[in-house]
């Protein structure tokens, strides 16, 4: 039996509005006892949905996390948010890393190993996402892109407290394609076995999601795969109808 409680996470991404905090309550509802018993659930809204969310998710249990921030806690930075200002809207997470990110934004390893310092300076879990392209899976190259990643993107500070590894093959996210279960297991046992070098029982600690085309039919085998310890959820997790059968999949 596994120490490590599962999560399972929305990434709504650029996705929702004012009228989508009814999709939100629905969710919160949804996460009654008998899941609650099973594992922790999170939605992590654009921004502008932050403070709203987070109000709503008030005695429901549900996490609210942000899906980037600013590595400096404030300053002359138009139109960035910092992890300080995603803690004050009452959100305890933020994503940092996601390859939407790495790729739109050219954030490096070493920007997303700074960001993941300033998600713990404000408080907050920091979800930090790593993932091979297809290219580099074709070209037999998945496992050491991944431990790069991991080399580069994570501060030495990370505990299975305040850190949750995502791995989320860029050639997964929205394609409906998925790595097959024995390639799920290879690459999460690497990671596993890296971060037990790196931080020993921290190490150990550490919960590592899968992200990439995740939905009610494929959740339950995927959730199944050893050191699998949750799912990071994007197209799926924007109705309660498809978002709730994942985290129902324990
Ligand atoms: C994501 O981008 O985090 C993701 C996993 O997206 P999707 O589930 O839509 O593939």
């Amino acid at each position: 039996m596994s120490m490590r409680r599962p999560l399972v996470a929305g990434n709504w991404k650029m996705n929702g509005l004012k009228a989508t905090v009814a999709e939100f309550a629905r969710i919160a509802e949804g996460y009654d006892a008998g899941l609650r018993a099973k594992a922790d659930l999170m939605i992590c809204p654009p921004a502008t949905l932050l403070s709203t969310l987070a109000v709503v998710a008030l005695g429901s249990h549900v996490g609210i996390g942000a899906q980037d921030c600013h590595a400096k806690a404030s300053g002359a930075h138009t139109g960035d948010i910092s992890a300080e200002m995603i803690a004050d809207t009452g959100a305890s997470a933020v994503i940092v890393g996601h390859s939407e990110r790495r790729a739109d934004h050219h954030e490096s390893d070493a920007m997303v190993h700074a960001k993941a310092e300033a998600a713990w300076r404000a408080g907050l879990l920091a979800v930090i996402c790593v993932g091979e392209t297809r290219t580099e899976r074709e070209a037999g190259a998945a496992l050491d892109v991944v431990r790069g990643q991991l080399a580069g993107s994570l501060p030495a500070g990370a505990t299975a407290a305040n850190t949750v590894i995502a791995y989320e093959p860029v050639w997964a996210i929205g394609t409906g394609l998925t790595p097959t279960l024995a390639d799920i297991a290879q690459m999460h046992g690497d990671m596993r076995a890296v971060l037990l070098a790196r931080f020993g029982a921290e190490g150990a600690g550490m919960r590592l999601l899968y992200g990439g085309s995740v939905k009610p039919d494929n959740a339950r085998e995927i959730l199944g795969v050893a050191d699998v310890d949750g799912a990071l959820v994007g197209g799926a997790s924007l109705t309660a109808d498809t978002f709730l059968p994942i985290a129902r999949a324990y």
